[in-house]
């Protein structure tokens, strides 16, 4: 076996161990390649399951929190999804090759236009980026049948709730930013909205407004 294969069946493995067991998931993410969203020193470290730095002092999530955000999400083959955070677009990029279309928002124009360079490099086409401000949500383009933010908010985002298309999901890291967070799985019904609690977790912070650079 090469390395690459043998790497990438230690990534897939790693991911299994760690309760990603939804088949489109797992295939989806064996797509996408996280080594074209690190950059620079840690970009040999982009196949371990770790958290790592990205450019304004961001972070690319662990692989195996991406997938269990991924599964719980339950993204069906015509959903339009919504993604708050594009940090450096590996999140998106997988969602790309479970969904119909992905719109991706970052506060900082930077990491929006460099995700975009690399979705252009892999031919991911049904993906639109934008800077922008997502704790208003993105009224243009609502209502969303999926939604998932990856910044932790105090409390799921009351314009994100109301994009929600009904029978939507939204995963979302609830808490404060210096705490442990919970990952929280929100269904839109007829007669109003059901948490469910998944998994403690650990995310930068959902800040309002756009960022500098
Ligand atoms: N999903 C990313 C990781 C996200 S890190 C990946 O796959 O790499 C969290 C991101 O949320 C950061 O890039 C941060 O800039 C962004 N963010 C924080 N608050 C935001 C807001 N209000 N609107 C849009 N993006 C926000």
């Amino acid at each position: 076996m090469n390395e690459t294969a043998e790497r990438q069946m230690q990534f897939l493995f790693a991911l299994r161990q760690r309760g990603v067991t939804d088949k489109r998931v797992l295939e989806a993410m064996e797509k996408v390649d996280r080594g074209a969203f690190v950059k620079g020193t840690f970009s040999e470290r982009a196949y371990e399951d770790m958290p790592l730095p990205i450019a304004c002092g961001q972070t690319i999530s662990q692989p195996s929190v991406v997938g269990l955000m991924t599964q719980a999400l339950d993204v069906q083959p015509r959903d339009k999804v919504l993604e708050i955070g594009t940090g450096s677009g590996y999140q998106a990029a997988v969602l790309s090759h479970l969904a119909r279309r992905v719109y991706t928002l970052d506060r900082h124009k930077r990491l929006v236009t460099e995700a975009q360079k690399v979705f252009d490099d892999l031919g991911l086409t049904n993906i639109t980026t934008l800077p922008a401000d997502g704790s208003r949500g993105y009224p243009e383009q609502a209502p969303f049948d999926r939604i998932l933010v990856t910044a932790a908010a105090e409390d799921p985002p009351g314009p994100l709730l109301a994009e929600l298309k009904m029978g939507g999901i939204m995963v979302v890291p609830v808490g404060q930013s210096d705490a442990v967070q919970h990952l929280i799985k929100v269904t839109r019904t007829e007669t109003g909205y059901d948490y469910e609690e998944l998994r403690p977790v650990r995310f930068v912070p959902l800040i309002e407004g756009m960022g500098q650079d």
